[in-house]
Protein backbone atom coordinates (compact mmCIF):
# COMPACT_ATOMS: atom_id res chain seq x y z
CA UNK A 1 0.00 0.00 0.00
CA UNK A 2 1.34 3.21 -1.09
CA UNK A 3 0.64 5.81 1.75
CA UNK A 4 -0.72 9.20 0.49
CA UNK A 5 1.98 12.54 0.94
CA UNK A 6 0.60 15.68 0.64
CA UNK A 7 2.90 18.70 0.92
CA UNK A 8 2.41 22.50 0.70
CA UNK A 9 4.93 24.48 -1.35
CA UNK A 10 7.34 27.01 0.00
CA UNK A 11 5.09 30.18 -0.26
CA UNK A 12 1.53 28.11 0.46
CA UNK A 13 0.22 28.33 -2.67
CA UNK A 14 0.27 24.93 -3.85
CA UNK A 15 0.24 21.67 -2.35
CA UNK A 16 1.92 18.94 -4.11
CA UNK A 17 1.25 14.71 -3.88
CA UNK A 18 3.62 12.71 -3.84
CA UNK A 19 3.96 8.85 -3.89
CA UNK A 20 7.11 7.11 -2.62
CA UNK A 21 7.10 3.64 -3.48
CA UNK A 22 6.78 1.01 -0.94
CA UNK A 23 7.37 3.72 1.83
CA UNK A 24 11.04 2.76 1.64
CA UNK A 25 11.53 6.30 1.95
CA UNK A 26 9.40 7.91 4.27
CA UNK A 27 7.81 11.33 3.74
CA UNK A 28 10.34 13.52 5.98
CA UNK A 29 13.29 12.81 2.96
CA UNK A 30 11.35 15.31 1.11
CA UNK A 31 12.84 19.16 2.46
CA UNK A 32 11.07 21.21 0.46
CA UNK A 33 8.79 21.36 -2.60
CA UNK A 34 8.37 24.80 -4.73
CA UNK A 35 6.28 25.39 -6.68
CA UNK A 36 6.51 27.46 -9.84
CA UNK A 37 5.88 30.93 -8.22
CA UNK A 38 8.40 29.88 -5.08
CA UNK A 39 11.06 27.90 -7.37
CA UNK A 40 12.02 31.50 -9.07
CA UNK A 41 13.70 32.20 -5.68
CA UNK A 42 15.72 29.21 -5.33
CA UNK A 43 19.27 28.63 -6.31
CA UNK A 44 18.89 25.27 -7.72
CA UNK A 45 21.39 23.01 -6.09
CA UNK A 46 21.41 19.77 -7.98
CA UNK A 47 23.06 17.64 -5.72
CA UNK A 48 19.92 17.84 -3.50
CA UNK A 49 17.23 19.14 -6.08
CA UNK A 50 14.84 17.48 -9.04
CA UNK A 51 13.18 20.20 -11.12
CA UNK A 52 10.22 19.68 -12.97
CA UNK A 53 8.21 22.53 -15.17
CA UNK A 54 8.72 25.28 -13.02
CA UNK A 55 8.77 23.11 -9.31
CA UNK A 56 11.63 21.90 -7.70
CA UNK A 57 12.04 19.01 -4.79
CA UNK A 58 14.74 19.15 -2.71
CA UNK A 59 15.59 16.22 -0.92
CA UNK A 60 17.45 15.00 2.35
CA UNK A 61 20.07 12.82 0.13
CA UNK A 62 21.85 12.11 2.89
CA UNK A 63 18.96 10.45 4.81
CA UNK A 64 17.92 8.76 1.68
CA UNK A 65 21.34 7.03 0.51
CA UNK A 66 21.53 5.86 4.45
CA UNK A 67 18.13 4.02 3.69
CA UNK A 68 18.48 2.84 0.24
CA UNK A 69 22.01 1.51 0.90
CA UNK A 70 20.16 -1.01 3.33
CA UNK A 71 18.34 -2.07 0.57
CA UNK A 72 21.53 -2.85 -1.44
CA UNK A 73 21.67 0.43 -3.84
CA UNK A 74 25.20 2.05 -3.88
CA UNK A 75 24.69 5.58 -2.19
CA UNK A 76 26.98 7.01 -5.42
CA UNK A 77 24.20 5.83 -7.72
CA UNK A 78 21.24 7.45 -5.66
CA UNK A 79 21.03 10.80 -7.05
CA UNK A 80 17.99 13.42 -7.22
CA UNK A 81 16.94 12.00 -10.62
CA UNK A 82 17.19 8.84 -9.69
CA UNK A 83 15.15 9.31 -6.34
CA UNK A 84 12.51 9.93 -8.94
CA UNK A 85 12.86 8.39 -11.83
CA UNK A 86 12.65 5.09 -9.80
CA UNK A 87 9.78 6.31 -7.67
CA UNK A 88 11.22 5.95 -4.85
CA UNK A 89 9.43 9.49 -4.06
CA UNK A 90 8.38 11.35 -6.70
CA UNK A 91 5.14 13.08 -7.62
CA UNK A 92 1.95 10.90 -7.39
CA UNK A 93 0.63 10.65 -10.89
CA UNK A 94 2.26 12.56 -13.63
CA UNK A 95 2.88 16.51 -12.32
CA UNK A 96 2.34 17.71 -8.46
CA UNK A 97 -1.48 18.12 -8.72
CA UNK A 98 -2.17 15.58 -11.53
CA UNK A 99 -4.24 13.72 -8.84
CA UNK A 100 -6.28 15.91 -7.82
CA UNK A 101 -6.66 17.60 -10.92
CA UNK A 102 -7.90 14.37 -12.64
CA UNK A 103 -10.44 13.36 -10.10
CA UNK A 104 -12.44 16.48 -10.92
CA UNK A 105 -11.90 16.59 -14.47
CA UNK A 106 -13.28 12.44 -14.54
CA UNK A 107 -16.17 13.71 -12.27
CA UNK A 108 -16.83 16.33 -14.73
CA UNK A 109 -16.80 13.58 -17.62
CA UNK A 110 -19.28 11.52 -15.63
CA UNK A 111 -21.54 13.93 -14.95
CA UNK A 112 -21.74 13.85 -18.91
CA UNK A 113 -22.64 9.96 -18.61
CA UNK A 114 -26.18 10.38 -17.56
CA UNK A 115 -26.68 13.66 -20.24
CA UNK A 116 -24.99 11.76 -23.06
CA UNK A 117 -23.83 8.26 -23.27
CA UNK A 118 -22.03 8.14 -26.62
CA UNK A 119 -20.53 11.68 -26.21
CA UNK A 120 -19.14 10.09 -23.14
CA UNK A 121 -17.13 7.13 -24.20
CA UNK A 122 -15.95 9.42 -26.71
CA UNK A 123 -15.01 11.86 -24.33
CA UNK A 124 -13.57 9.34 -21.36
CA UNK A 125 -11.33 7.42 -24.30
CA UNK A 126 -10.02 11.22 -25.76
CA UNK A 127 -9.40 12.65 -22.11
CA UNK A 128 -7.03 10.20 -21.29
CA UNK A 129 -4.66 10.35 -24.45
CA UNK A 130 -4.77 14.25 -24.70
CA UNK A 131 -3.47 14.38 -21.04
CA UNK A 132 -0.93 12.45 -21.27
CA UNK A 133 0.12 14.59 -24.53
CA UNK A 134 -0.57 17.94 -22.96
CA UNK A 135 1.43 16.90 -20.50
CA UNK A 136 4.38 15.69 -22.40
CA UNK A 137 3.92 19.09 -24.56
CA UNK A 138 4.63 20.97 -21.38
CA UNK A 139 7.22 19.51 -20.38
CA UNK A 140 6.59 17.15 -17.49
CA UNK A 141 9.64 14.72 -16.54
CA UNK A 142 7.12 11.86 -16.24
CA UNK A 143 5.71 12.12 -19.31
CA UNK A 144 8.82 11.92 -21.39
CA UNK A 145 9.52 9.17 -22.92
CA UNK A 146 12.21 7.41 -21.32
CA UNK A 147 16.01 6.88 -22.66
CA UNK A 148 16.69 3.52 -21.82
ZN1 LIG B 1 4.89 28.07 -3.77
Amino acid sequence: MCMKIELPCSCGKAKAQFNNLNNILPPSVIENVYCPACSAEVTVDPETMLVDNGWIIEYNMEQIRFLLAKTGIAPETVTPEFVFDERYSTWQGVTPTDMEESLREREEIIALAKVDKKKYFETIKSWSINRMQAFMEAGWRKAQPRSA
